[in-house]
């Protein structure tokens, strides 16, 4: 009965990307290297002025797939890489994005919203949720790998119980390493990462995890993400295939030891990246446009100096001028 229950939650966990633990990693890491007027305007969006901002709203994207409304957008968590691990590994984006979409064009696409002005703040706030939520599963290598679902159809024990790869990965690992899965848990491990970033063993890598990364070319960067992900699953996932990997005894502690360190190096990547995204969208989409609305309401208001004679005016002109073009404001 107890092991019925425990393969009911590993089978549910299996179609998350990373848990909630390594979600929320991500985006406490991010929330460091935001500046602080992306910061800001991230809370402003999502109306949380709290130090988890993002972190409280990384793993709405997996709540709402699971609902009847949500469903739509399932394929949007992965993109299904028809490579051959562990022989070949490749993401070709024409070849495997699907006609229902996939991760890499929910970047294009909620990037685009996020920095579009015309929407509602409604909108705008669900596509920041939808991104940084993206941006974490990209990193995860079996959300960019088609070979028996992302490994979702890779039976494996670990500690002792019978569940697949794909949960092992998003879930069972890092919690092991962490020893939870609460907000708390979370911070702690971020804190570990960002010092790591800053001055310890990525410290050197950091720069190229973001280079060439472009807000005007979203398909060519998140295709990049997947592609560097995607690598992992033929060097460190299943190496020697998957099925050496049903046949192993347990994937404690031997397993678990060699992959635990790209789990992690994946999780930073993953908050370092979205924070650079953020920063990028924030400068050249929202500050950019912002700007331009202050110069048109300059240039407007300025223009009352050079009004033509009020004959020439129409009288629903005549009535805009009358409230000193007061409206220019609330656009
Ligand atoms: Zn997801």
């Amino acid at each position: 009965m107890t092991s019925y229950v425990i393969l009911g939650l590993a089978t549910l966990h299996g179609v998350h990307a990373w848990g909630v633990l390594g979600h929320a990693t991500v985006a406490y890491v991010a929330q460091n290297y935001l500046s602080a007027a992306t910061a800001s305007w991230a809370q402003g969006v999502l109306a949380d002025t709290s130090t988890s901002y993002l972190a409280n709203i990384a793993s709405w994207a997996d709540t709402y797939r699971s609902t009847t409304a949500g469903a739509w957008s399932a394929p949007l968590h992965f993109i299904d890489a028809e490579d051959n691990p562990p022989t070949s590994c490749s993401v070709n984006y024409a070849r495997d994005c699907g006609a229902t979409g996939c991760s890499v064009s929910a970047m294009a696409n909620y990037t685009q919203r996020v920095g579009d002005g015309r929407l509602s703040a409604a909108n705008i706030a669900e596509a920041l949720r939808f991104l940084v939520h993206f941006v974490g599963d990209i990193t995860q290598p079996l959300h960019d790998e088609a070979f028996e679902a992302g490994a979702n159809g890779v039976a494996v024990t670990f500690m002792g119980f019978s569940d697949n790869l794909h949960s092992d990965w998003d879930t069972y690992m890092p919690e092991e390493l962490i020893g939870g899965s609460s907000l708390a848990d979370a911070k702690s491990w971020a804190t570990t990462l960002i010092s790591e970033i800053n001055s310890g063993t990525y410290e050197s890598a950091k720069a190229s995890w973001i280079a060439g990364d472009d807000i005007g070319n979203v398909v060519t960067t998140a295709t990049r993400w997947a592609s560097d992900a995607n690598a992992l699953v033929c060097s460190v996932v299943m190496p020697k295939g998957a099925a050496a990997l049903t046949a192993e005894k347990d994937l404690y502690p031997t397993y678990y030891d060699d992959v635990i360190g790209t789990i992690e190096l994946q999780i930073a990547k993953g908050g370092y990246r979205l924070a650079n995204w953020l920063n990028m969208i924030f400068e050249t989409e929202v500050a950019a446009k912002r700007e331009i609305r202050e110069l048109v309401d300059e240039s407007e208001l300025d223009g009352r100096k050079f009004l033509p004679e009020p004959r020439a005016l129409s009288k629903a002109k005549l009535a805009r001028a009358a409230i000193g073009y007061g409206c220019n404001h609330t656009h």
